[in-house]
């Protein structure tokens, strides 16, 4: 390990760093600042050095921290496993003594006289260690000359008790990479970027990513919308992602009264490396959204693929949290993070309303719109007999709750879209989710948060006592989700278990650690034996297997053939069959009920489309 300090004399770069800065004699008016150096070239075995000047320290200790999790994630983070060399530097040069507190941060002593702090940060992103793998869209990637991700929780820390200050950070970069971010970023010379936050909070929701620049940007009713890429191609592909995201947003831009920002950034790391050597247990890929940029982490393929359904949901997170959130999203405790109870609204409304706008626009049918929702019954078969959406939410970093966490896109969503019916119910048609949303904006906002116990009163107070009902029992309360009354309300039959007519090639799949694991049903055309791990489809990983490949194996449409490799007993054994038109037996059937009455219909109409039908 090279630390840029071991080459020079022991504190001398922060003494010039300050003085060439004239940040000298910060006066007792000014806002608290801090001012962090990085330059990017220094980095030595994915080791990334930091500087940070701190703000007037008026206490004898204090505690650095490095974020236990961020907002958006809802994954324990621990950031500070990522740190070494940590060191507390006096105005007077020399060290200051520095302990660990009992949960691993940084406690400095000597305080009043703490001039800057430096570390080493490695990167997670090619983080080989299951214990150490982290959300990649959260997560920090350094590839020395060519690609850098800051997400700051893995960059900058802060003083506890000093989260609201400016933050100046400057990076020096090589000539060639260009840095993107929803934040304005000034470039003082052709290798140094200069961005700058009023707080700790705006620095975690601003990632930063550096490469050779493509970009490109269009506008959408009123906002200004920027593409950014990472990939290994050498030439352009941020026109093709561009326009595939115009689609999208502008389809939300149709579905929203009015657009609550002025600008967005989408920034993509396409990623192109090896995916044999990542442990198989990782996530590769996800987005992460923030309030004026989403993150994504997705296969360096040269045209988008699937990313709309992603992107409508992290777009449309501008709506929840930052236009309506509860005071523990608005100044975040980074040290020991107190979870908001309403992450069914954060999270499941959202995903909701990412669905529903395709919908709204023609993206997508009505078929393809329940066929998702059912997909979401699927996807909830882990839900306990007894679970409450706010209690989930409040403790949702628990290790019991991270296995569950998944549900609150499934789950969540079906909760979401349920409340649309009592709400649409209860008002004639009249009044829906977004319409209440739209509603509750008005009196919050990006700096007006709600409290987490009064959101049910305030909503009461703006709907009716049905509304309040419904909350109690099945969000707050631990009641299960009536699926077949719900949907019976808007004419589609739901059953458990249903026997249809289908092309099938006789077997089921359940997801769980190990992977897909696949179990004969009817008349097991692949000769499948209870517990083989899907592999391959057709010769390819299922890790990078295509959508079409997927479809085919999961959805057969004809009598096709199809190979799978399937993992027996550690054994690679590769199966082959043709599928046939056969009796199936169905979980979570969903399908438009023939006989449903006009009112339910109508119903359904005022959900699904906004608008009462005569
Ligand atoms: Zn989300």
């Amino acid at each position: 390990m090279h630390h840029f300090l071991g080459r020079l004399a022991p504190f001398a770069p922060y003494l010039v760093s300050f003085l060439t800065l004239g940040v000298v004699g910060l006066s007792a008016q000014q806002a608290p600042r801090y001012e962090a150096i990085i330059d990017v070239r220094q980095v030595t075995q994915d080791r990334l050095p930091v500087t940070v000047f701190v703000p007037k320290i008026d206490r004898d200790e204090v505690t650095w921290i490095f974020p236990a999790t961020i907002p958006g994630t809802y994954e324990s983070q621990r950031w500070w496993r990522f740190v070494s060399d940590f060191r507390a530097i006096g105005k007077d040069g020399k060290l200051l003594n520095v302990r660990r507190s009992t949960d691993s941060q940084f406690v400095i002593s000597g305080a009043r006289n703490l001039q800057a702090v430096t570390y080493l940060v490695d990167d997670s992103f090619d983080e080989r260690d299951p214990d150490r793998d982290l959300f990649p869209p959260g997560g920090t990637s350094f590839e020395a000359d060519s690609v850098f991700v800051f997400n700051h929780a893995g960059i900058i820390g802060y003083i506890e008790g000093i989260q609201k200050a400016d933050f100046q950070v400057k990076v020096t970069r090589p000539k060639e990479l260009y840095g993107a971010s929803a934040l304005g970023i000034a470039r003082m010379n052709d290798t140094v970027d200069v961005y700058h936050v009023q707080s700790y909070d705006q620095l975690i929701d601003n990632p930063v990513m550096w490469s050779r620049p493509d970009t490109a940007s269009f506008s959408v009713a009123g906002a200004t919308v920027t593409v950014a890429l990472i990939h290994p191609g050498k030439d352009s592909w941020a026109k093709a992602y561009a326009k595939d995201l115009e689609r999208t947003t502008k389809a939300i831009g149709r579905f929203l009264p009015r657009m609550p920002v002025g600008r967005y950034a989408f920034l993509l790391y396409l990623w192109g490396g090896d995916t044999t050597t990542i442990h198989p247990r990782r996530q590769l890929y996800g987005a992460l959204e923030h309030s004026y940029c989403s993150f994504y982490v997705m296969p360096a393929t040269p045209t988008p693929r699937g990313l709309s359904d992603i992107a409508s949901h992290e777009f449309l997170h501008i709506l929840m949290p930052l236009n309506l959130h509860s005071e523990e999203i608005e100044s975040f405790d980074f040290r020991s993070p107190k979870m908001s109870k309403h992450l069914w609204l954060y999270e499941g409304v959202t995903e909701y309303f990412a669905h529903l706008a395709l919908l709204r626009d023609s993206a997508i049918s009505e078929e393809d719109f329940f066929r998702e929702f059912q997909g979401k019954i699927h996807g909830s078969a882990s839900i306990p007999e007894k679970f409450s959406l706010t209690t989930f939410s409040k403790n949702v970093l628990t290790p019991e709750n991270q296995e569950l966490y998944g549900n609150i896109y499934t789950y969540g969503a079906l909760n979401a879209l349920f409340l649309d019916v009592v709400l649409r119910e209860s008002s004639k048609g009249q009044t829906g989710l977004l319409e209440l949303i739209y509603d509750l904006m008005l009196s919050y906002g990006p700096s007006k948060p709600f409290k987490d116990d009064e959101l049910f009163d305030e909503i009461e107070k703006r709907t009716n006592s049905a509304v309040r009902a419904y909350l109690d029992t099945h969000v707050e309360g631990d009641r299960r989700l009536p699926m077949a009354d719900m949907f019976a309300k808007i004419g589609m039959s739901f059953r458990q278990i249903d026997t249809i007519k289908a092309w099938t090639y006789g077997f089921t799949a359940k997801f769980g650690a190990q992977g897909m694991e696949l179990f004969p049903e009817g008349h097991n055309g692949f000769d499948i034996v209870e517990g083989d791990k899907l592999r391959k489809i057709d010769g390819v990983s299922i890790m990078i297997a295509k959508e079409d490949a997927w479809r085919k194996l999961m959805d057969p449409k004809k009598a096709e053939s199809i190979t799978i490799t399937v993992d027996r007993q550690g054994q690679e054994v590769e199966l082959k069959t043709t599928a046939r038109y056969t009796d199936k037996q169905v979980r979570n059937s969903l399908r438009p009920d023939p006989q449903a009455s006009a009112e339910a219909m109508a119903l359904r109409h005022a959900v699904l489309r906004g608008t009462r039908s005569h």
